[in-house]
This record gives structure tokens, C-alpha cells and sequence, in this order.
């Protein structure tokens, strides 16, 4: 289901939430809220926000990750993270500690497979049950890894839960921002605060020095500056991302002075500035 084929009226959120414009939901044990969205898939939405906890952990906060991507959850893959969270009292779960970030992923909870076929309401369920279950600790920025698209999951979220500000990642692919701007117009209606939009693989930079711009160029620049929306920071596409995520050992964590390194770096004091 997309934004346009949607009637975001408050009708149409209590049918599928109930309830849920009435009340926006604080996280117990978090402070701040920073959601990481992306309408289309692919673009580095996982990638970016596991680096972005890093980042921001690096800057001496508390952090936590929630990968609330009931469709494809690669966090905790990504963090290198085998083991399923434990309970102590059958109820509420314990976050996973790796790199000093406590992570929480819907992947621990609900069977892929499953989850795929679910429709809308199910979804909702699912993720009001998954957040208001996670014993997090003192944690200052949680970072949301939000399911891609304008879908009932990323409405029930947005609807329920008290989020402090949205970052939009995009390529500068034409198609991309396109759903980008599809993406933030639907955080417009809902009121969300919206930090800005990150661009990922920006260029890429070859042995012999020279810049490609492989998705084309200043592409998400263009789309903050119609939109009067802050471009946060963007990021070339290098090996060492991709190889990180794969082996589970974030880029940001052992190459903070990387070109990509020091660019999340920036992006995470922009965004705590913002939100502090
Ligand atoms: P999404 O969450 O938007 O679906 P992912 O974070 O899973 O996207 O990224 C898609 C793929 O691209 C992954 O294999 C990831 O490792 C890779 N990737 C993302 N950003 C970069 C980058 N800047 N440089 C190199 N590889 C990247």
C-alpha cells in the first residue's frame, strides 16, 4: 500500500491502530526517538542507521537500535549478533549489547516467512507489541530502523510512537527520490519532524582518484532545497561499508576516519544537535 492510493484521514489510522491518534507512545528507558526511512528499498536504510548508532555512540551517548524492518531485519546481522534476546520474567526482552549498543530487532520475534504475508492490521500488532516490550537501558538516542515504503507498519509506527525526528535516506537516483519525496510527503501529513535527508552512495571514487557518479549527481541536494529540507550529509559508496555489514563489523566502529567514517560522524552531531 503506498501513500497516494492511501486516505490518511484519522478514520482510515484508527481502523488499522485503534485508538492511536489519540495517543503517541514515549518508549520506556529512551530518551530521543531518531527514525531512519527510506520509501525504496536498497538504498543503504540499514547500512546507514547502524553506522549512524555507531556514530553516535562515538560522541559519548547512550544508544540504542530498534530494527523495526518486519520485512527484511538485517541489524543485528549487521552488528554480527547471533544469539536471540533473553527474558526474565517471560514478558519484557533484553536488548543485546554489541559495540556498546543495545540492539532489538523484530527478526528475533516474528518468523520472516510469516511476517511476509501479513496484512496490514497484523503488522500494526505485531510492532505495538515489539515496542512496548524491550527492557532498554538509560538509552539517549534510539535509532529506528523503520520497514521500507509508505506501508501500514511505518503508519502504525509513526501514528503510535512518540518519534522525535525522521532522517530520509536516498541515492541520487532519479527513481529514488522520487519515492523519497513520496516518502516525505507522507511524514509531512502525519507530523513527523523531519531532519533531514541523507544521501548514500553519492559517488565513488576510484584507485586512481577520479569521482564517479554512479546514481547521477546532487540529486538529493536539489530535493532538500525544493523542499526546504536540510541535507544532512551524503555518503560515496565505498568497499569497506558493504564488507562491514556483511562480516557484521560496522564501518564507523574500526574506520572513523574514512571519508564515509567522518561524513556519519557529521551527520550524528548535526541530528544530536537537533534533537538534544
Ligand atoms: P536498505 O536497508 O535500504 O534495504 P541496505 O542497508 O541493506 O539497504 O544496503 C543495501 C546494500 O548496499 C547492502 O549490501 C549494503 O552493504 C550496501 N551499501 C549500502 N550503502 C553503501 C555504501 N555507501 N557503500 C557501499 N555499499 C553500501
Amino acid at each position: 500500500m503506498d501513500a497516494k492510493e492511501v486516505n490518511l484521514s484519522k478514520e482510515f489510522v484508527d481502523k488499522i491502530s485503534p485508538g492511536t491518534t489519540k495517543l503517541k507512545l514515549p518508549i520506556a528507558g529512551v530518551k530521543r526517538i531518531i527514525a531512519v526511512s527510506s520509501a525504496k528499498g536498497g538504498v543503504g536504510k540499514s547500512t546507514i542507521s547502524v553506522n549512524l548508532a555507531i556514530a553516535l555512540k562515538k560522541l559519548k551517548y547512550t544508544v540504542g537500535i530498534l530494527d523495526a524492518d518486519i520485512f527484511g531485519p538485517s541489524i543485528p546481522k549487521m552488528l554480527g549478533i547471533s544469539e536471540k534476546p533473553k527474558s526474565e520474567d517471560g514478558k519484557n526482552l533484553i536488548p543485546i549489547t554489541k559495540f556498546g549498543i543495545q540492539c532489538m530487532s523484530i527478526g528475533f520475534l516474528v518468523d520472516q516467512d510469516t511476517a511476509m504475508i501479513w496484512r496490514g492490521p497484523m503488522v500494526s500488532s505485531a510492532i505495538r507489541t515489539f515496542t512496548s516490550n524491550v527492557l532498554w537501558k538509560d538509552v539517549d538516542y534510539l535509532v529506528v530502523d523503520l520497514p521500507p515504503g509508505t506501508g501500514d507498519a511505518l503508519m502504525t509506527f509513526s501514528q503510535q510512537i512518540q518519534i522525535d525526528g525522521v532522517v530520509i535516506i536516498s541515492t541520487p537516483q532519479e527513481i529514488a527520490l522520487l519515492d523519497a519525496n513520496r516518502g516525505i510527503k507522507m511524514f509531512q501529513k502525519l507530523n513527523v519532524n523531519i531532519l533531514g535527508i541523507v544521501e548514500n552512495m553519492s559517488s565513488f571514487t576510484s584507485d586512481d582518484g577520479t569521482e564517479h557518479f554512479i546514481f547521477g549527481k546532487d540529486g538529493a541536494k536539489n530535493l532538500s532545497k525544493n523542499l526546504h529540507i536540510d541535507l544532512l550529509g551524503t555518503i560515496p559508496i565505498e568497499i569497506g561499508l558493504r564488507e562491514g555489514a556483511d562480516h557484521g563489523e560496522p564501518y564507523t566502529e574500526f574506520f572513523e576516519d574514512s571519508v564515509a567514517g567522518k561524513e556519519i560522524i557529521n551527520i550524528a552531531k548535526k541530528i544530536s544537535e537537533k534533537i538534544k
